[in-house]
């Protein structure tokens, strides 16, 4: 149990973050299909042409730079043209798109932007909510990816453990 949950609609915000998985190769927005899965497990509704899926790449990118790691510029170029997306979308209720836009102004009313952070690890990136007491969190606790055919390599936590034992 984490000191501070986020709104719900910043969960999703999370959740479109991670759709491209870098650590793992892993990308649902690569297709339609993917788009849809994605959609579908929010429970959204999950139309998708290759329009929305282009869109909802542009957004996504643009999420993820305004997510800024420590130390980098931010991608204005990116934010942008995320932004014009959210302007287009106008809150239709029949576009794909449109929770996305809705949990993006949500987080914003909400304040929730500096709890939702990207890990500074450029081979993970992974997106993560910090709901630590004083918001401090820097790093996602995410385990790491098993190789191939390995067997399922130990969970976050114990990763952790082992890592604080080492002098
Ligand atoms: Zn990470």
């Amino acid at each position: 149990m984490s000191y501070r949950e986020p709104l719900e609609e910043t969960r999703l915000l999370e959740s479109f973050a991670n759709t491209i998985d870098v650590e793992r190769g892993a990308d649902l927005l690569e297709s339609v299909e993917g788009m849809r899965a994605w959609l579908a497990a929010q429970g959204l509704p999950a139309h998708v042409t290759p329009h929305d899926l282009a869109r909802a790449r542009t957004l996504r990118q643009g999420l993820r730079a305004r997510l800024l790691a420590d130390g980098e510029q931010p991608d204005r170029r990116s934010m942008a043209a995320a932004h014009a997306v959210l302007d287009g979308l106008a809150l239709r209720s029949d576009d794909p798109l449109a929770a996305i836009a809705r949990a993006w102004l949500a987080t914003t009313a909400g304040g929730e932007w500096p709890r939702l952070k990207r890990c500074p690890d450029r081979r993970c990136g992974w997106v993560f909510w910090d709901g630590s007491r004083d918001g401090t969190r820097t790093r996602c606790s995410r385990p790491p990816a098993a190789s191939p055919g390995a067997s399922p390599g130990p969970s976050g936590s114990a990763v952790l453990t082992v890592l604080r034992g080492r002098p």
